[in-house]
């Protein structure tokens, strides 16, 4: 019908993202699309949310794959989108990946960079022509990305928060994080020791580009809290079902026309 929502959502196969799916099935008219990147596990995924969740009026879900680091993956959900549900209404970058302990060096940095900040990148661009006028981005980055800017230097940090920031500038601002782990020289040039958290400075610094570029979407980033799940080796203070409240609140809520904010507990917060 023409008031169903369709809703994409990235790693909604466990942790966070299977609650944010859980939730919006709940809600009336709502198809979601669970994506994975794994087959199997997307399926169990959508069949433990149809045994366990009393579904909204006309509401619906499916499972997709969709891998962050693979860019035919990444084609492939956009043409199965594109011919089935299209056009959508919003898309929840949820996916990310964090490395368990302190291990830090350029492969760690690399990896994490490639999921988290170049994979929900690519995925925004991929789907972006999909998403109709007024829809939404949801982008779940973290508090670390606040911890992050509040570590660095202050020259770094006002490089990344400048109200005129520039997508190939924040590229090349990360970059020079890269090569200043590769060369040893990150601590002496004013750069934290984190992987995880700088991805994040990228997804949210992203994630307001993104918006000032889009003023017909509205492009929002969150933490979801500190939420037990696999990531957090089940610490935290927030269940799934807790830390899926801010993201979904960003899905479908009255954001009375906010966007490129970072957002969390409901509310829009400094960028450190
Ligand atoms: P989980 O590890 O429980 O879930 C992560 C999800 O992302 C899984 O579905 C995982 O799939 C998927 N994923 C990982 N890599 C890829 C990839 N390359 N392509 C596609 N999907 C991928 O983590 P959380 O639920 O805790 O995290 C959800 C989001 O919340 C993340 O963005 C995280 O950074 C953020 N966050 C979490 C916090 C916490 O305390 N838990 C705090 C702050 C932010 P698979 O099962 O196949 O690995």
């Amino acid at each position: 019908s023409a008031k169903m929502k369709n809703i994409v959502v990235t790693g909604g196969n466990k942790g966070i993202g299977y609650e944010i799916c859980r939730q919006l099935v709940g809600r009336s008219s709502t198809r979601v699309i669970l994506c994975a990147r794994d087959r199997s596990r997307g399926e169990k995924a959508v069949e433990s949310i149809k045994a366990s969740t009393k579904f909204g009026d006309d509401s619906c879900i499916f499972s997709m794959i969709l891998d962050l680091t693979d860019e035919k993956s990444i084609e492939d959900a956009h043409n199965l989108v594109k011919e089935s549900w299209n056009p959508i209404d919003v898309l929840v970058n949820n996916a990310a990946m964090a490395f368990k302990g302190d291990a830090f060096n350029i492969g760690v940095v690399n990896t994490t960079f490639r999921t988290n900040y170049y994979g929900t990148m690519k995925v925004c661009e991929t789907f972006l022509p999909l998403i109709r006028k007024n829809g939404r981005i949801v982008n779940v980055s973290s508090m670390g990305g606040a911890y992050a800017l509040r570590k660095m230097s202050a020259s770094n940090r006002s490089k990344f928060v400048a109200d005129d920031l520039t997508l190939d500038q924040l590229n090349s601002y990360l970059k020079e994080f890269c090569l200043c782990v590769e060369n040893g020289d990150w601590k002496e040039k004013g750069w934290p020791t984190t992987a995880y958290s700088m991805s994040k400075v990228g997804v949210t610094m992203f994630t307001r580009i993104l918006s000032r570029e889009n003023p017909e979407l509205a492009i929002n980033c969150c933490c979801p809290g500190a939420v037990r799940t696999d990531m957090s080796s089940q610490s935290g203070t927030k269940s799934p079902a807790e830390g899926a409240i801010t993201p979904v609140h960003l899905a479908v809520g009255n954001l009375h026309d906010v966007s490129g904010k970072y957002w969390s507990d409901l509310k829009i917060q400094k960028w450190f």
